[in-house]
């Protein structure tokens, strides 16, 4: 089994060393990592300058590392350059922090397991919901050996990822793994306003997290209730339910002014 692990926290995070850990174990690993941290980098790709891969060690393990100027999806692209030579599974994480709800947006951990199922390979995003006491690391990496062998190839997501959050709990307090929709929280009082010592002002992303949908069957409960919350995301972000209803609001609408030889809907 031949494993790429990236992730958004960078090339020296502990949650990536944890994750390359548990999976030396489990079959060859190469991993390709920010250079610096890249947290909430979304899906960007990098298309304005050149990318590198410098080698480096990750001391105390055997795996192939490179830190890549790029992003998180940039590292899983340079990861899956070769179409004859994927990945069997890619991995993402293991985050420092949650990725739960509308936060799988801004994710580059999210992005980067996104950026794996697009080349249709098995692909997961590990986050803990550290809630700002010290990761348990030692939890998820347990996590990842029963991930291995509950979805190999084959059983992969249709079409997308899954989207993993554990509980920060030590192993024996987890409360068991629940296949989860995406909840809703936003975040309130996100843009905090200061000035600078030359009085001019800036701004700077803090806010609370504010829950909108965190009912049974969502990601927020599962980890909420002690348990691991495995969410299949995929990238159609059609909302199906509206198409017959929008349809029907347009038709028979006088159409705009395109100009002679329009056709109206
Ligand atoms: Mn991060």
């Amino acid at each position: 089994m031949r494993f790429l692990v990236a992730n958004d926290d960078g090339i020296f995070a502990p949650g990536l060393r944890a994750l390359a850990e548990a999976l030396a174990a489990r079959g060859e690993v190469k991993v390709i990592a920010p250079e610096r941290e890249q947290s909430a980098a979304g899906h960007a790709v990098t298309l304005h300058k050149p990318l590198r891969l410098v080698p480096v060690s990750l001391s105390g393990l055997d795996v192939e590392a490179y830190a890549s100027n790029g992003t998180p999806a940039d590292c899983v692209a340079l990861g899956t350059i070769d179409p004859e030579d994927l990945p069997d599974m890619v991995f993402s994480g293991i985050n420092e922090g949650a990725n739960l709800g509308e936060e799988v947006l801004y994710s580059g951990t999210a992005s980067a397991a996104m950026e794996g199922a697009m080349y249709d390979i098995p692909s997961f995003a590990l986050s803990i919901a550290t809630e700002g006491r010290p990761a348990r690391f030692d939890t998820a990496a347990r996590l990842v050996h029963w991930l291995v062998d509950c979805f190999p190839r084959g059983a992969a997501c249709r079409a997308g990822f899954f989207n993993v959050n554990v509980p920060n709990l030590p192993p024996e307090e987890i409360a068991g793994i629940e296949i989860t929709r995406l909840g809703h929280r936003r975040y309130v009082n996100r843009l905090s306003r200061r000035e600078d010592p030359r009085g001019r002002p800036y701004y700077w992303f803090a806010g609370e997290p504010l829950e909108r949908d965190a009912r049974p069957g969502t990601d927020l409960a599962a980890v909420q209730a002690g348990r691991v919350s495995i969410s299949p995301l995929h990238f159609d972000l059609t909302s199906h339910g509206d198409i017959d209803r929008l349809s029907a609001a347009v038709r028979g609408r006088q159409a705009p002014d395109f100009g002679p030889g329009a056709a109206n809907p």
